[in-house]
């Protein structure tokens, strides 16, 4: 099935500089985040949210209120018409050393063996280097949500300014995807 990887803060919501979302309240949603998981959900993509979320490992977020902060995201992402099918997170630090802290790849890789993921039409939206890294090493087509352009040159296939633009562009390309498919007669319907 055709698949979006979504990192979660600068994305969906609002990047807490040098903090984390520590409650429900400090949650805030980017402006078009809701409408644009809705158009992602209406064009049939299975949307997974991998987020690095070391606040856990530093006990300044309980797994607790973490869970409770998602199931919330979800019930506002639901009433705006749109879908999340399954959320991994890493609770750990860069000096825990484990295998699934972005940029490595370790929850892209657990989320391809729990889901069946077209190994095509798989895309990844983030807002850092290490997002497009974790997606660039599972073959996704990724974007950098940026309001400027990246100093560094990880490589991203986009950079646009928000989730929104990110989600018009994924869809116009599954789209042509679509389209090559069915002038080679190698179409195998999901
Ligand atoms: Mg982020
Ligand atoms: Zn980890």
């Amino acid at each position: 099935m055709k698949t979006v990887f979504l990192d979660r803060d600068g994305v969906i919501n609002r990047l807490r500089q040098g903090d984390y979302v520590k409650s429900w309240s400090e949650f805030e949603f980017l402006p078009t985040a809701i409408p644009a998981i809705r158009y992602l959900s209406q064009a049939d993509c299975r949307l997974i949210i991998v987020t690095n979320q070391a606040g856990v490992s530093k006990g300044i977020v309980s797994p607790e209120v973490l869970e409770t902060i998602h199931q919330k995201m979800v019930v506002e992402i639901e009433n705006g018409g749109g879908r999340i099918d399954a959320i991994y997170y890493c609770p750990h630090r860069d000096e825990d050393n484990c295998r699934c802290r972005k940029p490595k790849p370790g929850l892209l890789e657990q989320a391809i063996r729990e889901h069946t993921i077209d190994p095509i039409n798989r895309f990844l939206v983030g807002d850092s280097l290490r997002d497009i890294v974790a997606g660039q090493a599972v073959g996704c087509k990724t974007c950098l949500v940026a309001n400027s352009q990246p100093v560094e040159d990880a490589g991203p296939d986009q950079i646009l300014p928000d989730l929104l633009a990110a989600a018009s562009w994924i869809i116009s390309t599954l789209d042509r995807l679509g389209e090559s498919e069915n002038r080679g007669n190698t179409h195998k319907p999901e």
